[in-house]
C-alpha cells in the first residue's frame, strides 16, 4: 500500500467509498463524479501507478472480468457499457493507481472526447 495514494486508502477502508465489489484481486466503488448513470472505478489491490507500469497480465484480466461481472449486476451488460483506462496527461489520468472505469446506462458517442 502507498499511504499517499487515494485509491490505496479506499482499498484499506481509510477513506469511505460506495463499494460495489471486493474480492481477492480487486476493489470496485462508485465514482465520486459520475459521468453516466453507472460509473464504477475498479482498482487492483496492489499499487501500480498506471498501465505503463503494469507487469502482471492476470491483474489486467481481473480488472476486465470484474467489469463484466459488475455490468451484469448493474443491469447494463446487454444494453452496453464502456471500459476505459486513462494513462497520463493526454488521457486525463488524475489518480496514479491504475484503474478501469466502467461506464454505462446511457448512449455513448465515438470517438470519445
Ligand atoms: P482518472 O481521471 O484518473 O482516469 O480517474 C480518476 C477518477 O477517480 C475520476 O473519475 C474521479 O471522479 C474519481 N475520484 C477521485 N477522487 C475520488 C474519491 O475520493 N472517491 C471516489 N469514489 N472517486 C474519486
Ligand atoms: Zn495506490
Amino acid at each position: 500500500m502507498a499511504s499517499d495514494c487515494l485509491f490505496c486508502r479506499i482499498i484499506a477502508h481509510e477513506i469511505p467509498a460506495k463499494l460495489v465489489l471486493e474480492n481477492e484481486h480487486v476493489v470496485a466503488f462508485r465514482d465520486i463524479n459520475p459521468q453516466a448513470p453507472v460509473h464504477v472505478v475498479i482498482v487492483p489491490r496492489d499499487h501500480v501507478a498506471s498501465l505503463n507500469d503494469a507487469k502482471d497480465p492476470a491483474m489486467l484480466g481481473h480488472l476486465s472480468l470484474a467489469a463484466a461481472q459488475i455490468a451484469k449486476s448493474e443491469g447494463i451488460a446487454d444494453s452496453g457499457y464502456r471500459t476505459v483506462v486513462n494513462t497520463n496527461a493526454d488521457a486525463g489520468q488524475t489518480v496514479f493507481h491504475i484503474h478501469l472505469h466502467l461506464i454505462g446506462g446511457r448512449d455513448m458517442r465515438w470517438p470519445p472526447g
